[in-house]
């Protein structure tokens, strides 16, 4: 059994206040949820103040990137070091805005995972296609390069991997049920040739315009074991009917 994971993702959203009064009107609304690991990753400058609120709750705190060497001459640049040191657990890498945006390769991504494995913070690794990939048929070639060159040398032990469908995010566009767990299923299969018997205990999250009204059906589906909220995470009430998904 899969032990499901809800992950939230402020991107450049919320001052600090914000994300306090995000915190008290969330925290009472899941403070029991027992059975589902929740995360949240709000933007760098309250990481400190999260981590200090979330110290004595059952919610995660994950950073949305990171870069892979310790420390030394990186300007601007932020490491795996500070990210335990500030208190977070967990850590976004190769999300599809940093590979459009900020020109992250796979290898670049390898290099991240390895730098936070290295340090024991938990990697949510995004991977998904383009809508001109999905539409020329590579769908499942893009997802298996993905993995196959952004987890080369890296072991199956506490990974989560994202799919994210690119075109599915920020857009109100969600993947079908049937869209989301073929394309987890194949998933499942790179990573079974890859890591053999363990690949089974490996959580893949969906991400793509999930909101409270969607997420049960999409966590229905055999190999979706969470999920990954944009926009709907940014309101404690809206994050909190994910969380809350029917678990049936
Ligand atoms: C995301 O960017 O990780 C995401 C899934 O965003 P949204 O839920 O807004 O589509």
């Amino acid at each position: 059994m899969r032990r499901p994971v809800i992950a939230a993702n402020w991107k450049m959203n919320k001052k600090i206040e914000e994300a306090q009064d995000f915190l008290d009107e969330f925290i009472p609304l899941v403070w029991n949820e027992r059975n589902v690991d929740i995360v949240i990753a709000p933007p760098f400058t309250a990481l400190y103040t999260m981590a200090n609120l979330l110290k004595i709750t059952n919610i995660g705190l994950a950073a949305q990137d990171i870069f892979h060497e310790d420390k030394g001459a990186y300007t601007g640049e932020i490491s795996p070091v500070m990210l335990t040191d500030i208190g977070c657990s967990h850590v976004i890498i190769g999300h599809s805005e940093r590979r459009i945006y900020f020109g992250e390769t796979n290898e670049i991504v390898n290099k991240k995972i390895r730098a936070a494995r290295r340090h024991g913070l938990e990697v949510i690794f995004c991977i998904g296609e383009s809508l001109s990939e999905r539409e020329a048929g590579m769908t499942f070639d893009v997802l298996k390069r993905q993995i196959m060159e952004g987890l080369r040398d890296i072991s199956s032990d506490g990974l989560i991997i994202a799919y994210e469908p690119v075109w599915a995010i920020g857009t109100g566009k969600t993947a079908t049920p049937d869209q989301a767990q073929e394309a987890h299923e194949s998933i499942r299969k790179t990573l079974s040739h890859l890591y053999g018997e363990p690949a089974k205990g490996v959580r893949i999250l969906y991400g793509g315009s999930v909101t409270p009204e969607n997420a049960d059906v999409l966590m229905a589906c055999p190999d979706v074991d969470g999920a990954l909220v944009g926009g709907a995470s940014l309101k404690a009430g809206s994050f909190a009917g994910i969380v809350k998904y029917n678990k049936q």
